[in-house]
């Protein structure tokens, strides 16, 4: 089955761990610093904090809000579970907020009615790897004093007018899991451009202690002033190192991904049985995964079926998101349910993610082409 994402470790991911295996540090040290440095260097001048997770990221972001019992966060429910449960995790409350049905992330003309006295915050997911256009968000959050977070999983070296998403970012959380552009392992990182937010996250993720273990052996103390609640959320060094040495081929990483994603789009150009995300800059996308949208008024076979009959035919397609409203918890917490958000609802019912990773050979994609050639042939109305 040819996967819709696999990671891709060569000979010298596999050296640079070995190197950290072989030394005298393994958790979080002067790996996990290099990694974070390159990832700064790369967001011009961000302040980056490595962590454990994407979802650790978001938690450590959310956590910086300040979040009072009830506070409300607006984001998309097209997106991971993770970016609504780390609102959750901090005592507040997602308000779910639609879709642009033909960009796919968050509909900048459905946040201002949705904005209460409780709003401290809007999540923005670049969802594929889109980079959303932050204009009108940010206009939303100076006239109310909202934070913007971005839950930027998918959008590692997505570039939005000459500006990489996360850099001069209020907040922008990146994933390192095996599916995504560079991978830890696990692990995760925040980028700031708050130095207090930085250091504030930077405690999150080491139980709230004002010190790590290398500071207090500089310092020559071993106290430990744990001064908020936090969590053990470090990055290993064993990753840190996996993840820097693919990150100094982010850049062959991204024009693979780019260049799969020209030939889906040309391919599909004529297809009346789906439609593509609409993409103004193919090259400021990252291409994290390829979402297509069924016709389904077109076609005599559902989301799910056509799922079913590419992998039937190998091709393991998948589809994101079930949207997070919609999630049995939430249901039974909030009462949401079908129908809160027609044009969600609506377009995930459509979605089909076709497989798109760096490793996937050309041939790979022809098989893909030719498999949805032949069900749009079987399946049109
Ligand atoms: C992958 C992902 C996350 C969580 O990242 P993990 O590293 O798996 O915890 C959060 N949000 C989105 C949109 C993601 O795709």
């Amino acid at each position: 089955m040819l996967p819709y994402g696999r990671h891709l470790v060569d000979d010298n991911d596999v050296a640079a761990v070995t190197t950290v295996l072989r030394g005298s540090w393994l958790t979080t040290g002067p790996t996990v610093d290099d990694l974070e440095a390159e990832i700064a260097r790369r967001l011009a001048g961000a302040h980056v904090v490595a962590v454990s997770s994407g979802t650790a990221a978001l938690h450590a972001a959310c956590s910086t809000l300040d979040l009072a019992p009830g506070d409300e966060v607006i984001m998309p429910a097209l997106t991971f579970v993770a970016t609504a449960n780390a609102v959750l995790y901090c005592g507040g409350r997602p308000v779910f907020a639609e879709i642009s049905d033909r960009t796919f992330v968050l509909d900048a003309t459905d946040i201002e009615h949705r904005i209460t006295a409780r709003t401290r915050a809007i999540a923005v997911v670049h969802y594929a790897g889109l980079a959303t256009d932050l204009k009108p968000f940010e206009a939303l959050a100076q006239r109310h004093g909202l934070v913007i977070v971005e839950d930027a999983a998918h959008a590692l070296g997505a570039v939005r007018d000459g500006r990489p998403v996360g850099s001069g970012s209020e907040i922008a959380t990146f994933s390192f899991h095996p599916v995504k552009h560079v991978t830890t392992g696990e692990g995760g990182a925040v980028a700031t451009s708050s130095a207090e937010r930085a250091a504030r996250m930077r405690r999150f993720r080491n139980h709230g202690i004002s010190t790590d273990i290398r500071s207090r052996e500089r310092a020559g103390t071993w106290v430990t002033d744990m001064v908020d609640l936090g969590f053990n959320y470090r990055l290993s060094d064993i990753g840190a190192a996996l993840g820097l040495s693919q990150l100094s081929r982010i850049d062959q990483i991204l024009e693979r991904r780019r260049a799969l994603a020209r030939r889906y789009m040309a391919a599909f150009a004529g297809l009346e049985v789906l439609r593509v995300q609409e993409v103004a800059d193919i090259d400021g996308h990252a291409w994290h995964i390829f979402p297509i949208a069924l016709e389904l008024e077109r076609l005599r076979i559902d989301r799910d079926g056509f799922i079913r009959a590419l992998r039937s035919e190998n091709i393991g397609a998948t589809f994101h998101y079930g949207p997070v409203h919609l999630q049995p918890y939430y249901r039974e917490r909030f009462g949401t349910r079908i129908g809160d958000l027609p044009a969600t609802e609506d377009l995930a019912a459509r979605l089909v993610t076709l497989p798109l990773f760096p490793g996937m050979t050309d041939a790979d994609q022809d098989d893909v082409l030719e498999a949805v050639r032949r069900l749009a042939q079987w399946f049109r109305r």
